[in-house]
């Protein structure tokens, strides 16, 4: 018969409370694995029949009071028996550390797997305002609405489905006529550093004004968008995870199909109700391609499964630019990282983390961002004989024609390179500048 802990010598007390913790850790783990289990159930069941919002609303309420029940279950147990217990479930402590960006790049040296998280802050630099703010186009007054959140719904859309789409076609104009600023410009860079050296970069972004998506596409070495129409997929990639829609894609109200149609400027003289696009195969009218506020993920349009294999695979690196994580996705996406103590990099003016390893790099994400990613370049080739920068693809075709001239490393680059087009060039010998 087990001894109870009051008839314990000091040193039986001590294995004892070693294995109370043990045994306290390996059901938090089991717990976590179930939680994890039932969200990719809970995806696939998304996918096959459309639940209900108040499903999801159920579903984040049950998932927050099952972290709560287990988080306060181990801080009990744990201070009962006087010792913390370490865990998922536990918040780590909140030491944030404030860097320059140069500093912060150096944390990201060793890192193999990394999330970027966007928001409406990166793209307040090129002239589209966040949501939140008190300027442009939020809160321009629309018929009908007090509040841009009101328009922001399936609810408005259904009662006043031309007022949403005079919006949608003012903000259009305004992304249309914006260019990436060099935040984009750096995150592209860093993409493509990454998969030129074997590592993961998984860009999630909330914004919907496609300015990711048009630098991607002039990537030689990312994955493209896909812009044929009709094309399996088009309007997608998965260099970038749009997870709350493209403002430039709209799609039929009636879902006689899921398929993406771009969204053309209206003629302006027309009535607000002919403005509206009509589905060419049922005639019903189209929708933006936009997950509203009253509106649930999907993996179909919002690739939110992929999101959530994301978030529970092994990522050692978050940064977080211009968020402040108002909504689902991304704040679960952030809140596992913190939970697990990973790094998180929070390029935000006003901090989006309360717990966790978290670095705050401060400025504005055009200027930071260009200072964090300045050494993660992807490689200039040279030529040997003309000091010449090389074309990637130049190379690549020359590769091909005569493998032993190339070091393994600039191999690498050429076949990663292969994806975009081939120019005319000679059989030149080349080398890194690096
Ligand atoms: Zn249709």
């Amino acid at each position: 018969m087990k001894k109870s802990p009051d008839d314990m010598t000091a040193m039986e007390k001590e294995i004892w409370k070693e294995e109370v913790l043990r045994s306290v850790a390996e059901t938090r783990k089991k717990c976590q694995e179930t939680l994890e289990n039932s969200e990719k159930t809970r995806a696939k069941l998304r996918e096959t029949e459309k639940a209900s919002d108040e499903f999801e609303k159920k579903w984040q309420d049950f998932q927050d009071k099952f972290s709560e029940t287990l988080s306060a279950l181990a801080t009990n147990i744990g201070s009962s028996i006087g010792k913390s217990v370490g865990g998922v479930f536990k918040k780590p402590e909140y030491e944030p550390k404030k860097m320059s960006p140069e500093d912060a790049s150096e944390l990201l040296k060793d890192k193999r797997n990394i999330v970027i998280l966007t928001g409406a802050g990166l793209s307040a630099a090129s002239g589209i305002p966040t949501f939140r703010g008190n300027d442009g186009l939020w809160t321009k007054k629309y018929k009908y609405c007090e509040t841009p959140e009101e328009l922001a719904t399936l609810k408005f859309f259904k009662v006043h489905p031309e007022v949403k789409w005079q919006w949608t076609h003012d903000f259009y104009d305004l992304c249309k006529n914006a260019e990436p600023n060099a935040g984009h410009k750096a995150i592209v860079q860093f993409q493509e550093h990454c998969k030129l050296n074997g590592k993961q970069c998984h860009l999630v972004t909330q914004n919907i004004d496609d300015l990711h998506a048009r630098l991607i596409q002039e990537s030689k070495i990312l994955k493209p968008t896909v812009t044929s129409e009709g094309e399996p997929g088009f309007g997608f990639t998965d260099s970038v995870y749009e997870i709350h829609g493209n403002l430039s894609y709209s799609r039929c109200f009636q879902e006689c199909s899921k398929a993406l149609k771009p969204v053309q400027v209206p003629d302006k003289e027309l009535s607000l109700e002919d403005q509206i696009p009509k589905c060419e195969e049922c005639k019903s009218i189209m929708r933006p391609h936009v997950l509203w506020f009253d509106e649930c993920y999907t993996q179909e349009l919002h690739q939110a499964e992929t999101v959530q294999n994301i978030i529970t695979a092994d990522v050692d690196a978050l940064i977080i630019v211009g968020t402040a994580l108002a909504t689902n996705m991304a704040s679960r996406l952030v809140s596992n990282c913190l939970l697990k103590n990973i790094l998180t990099i929070d390029i935000n003016i006003d901090p989006a983390c309360d717990y966790g390893a978290v670095v705050e790099v401060e400025g504005k994400s055009e200027e930071t961002l260009p200072k964090l990613f300045s050494s993660f370049k992807p490689k200039i080739l040279k030529c040997e004989s003309n000091g010449k920068e090389v074309d990637k693809n130049i190379c690549s075709k020359a590769l091909k024609k005569n493998p032993k001239v190339y070091p393994t490393k600039l191999r690498k680059i050429a076949i990663a390179a292969k994806a975009g087009k081939t120019k005319s060039g000679k059989n030149k010998k080349v080398t890194s500048k690096a």
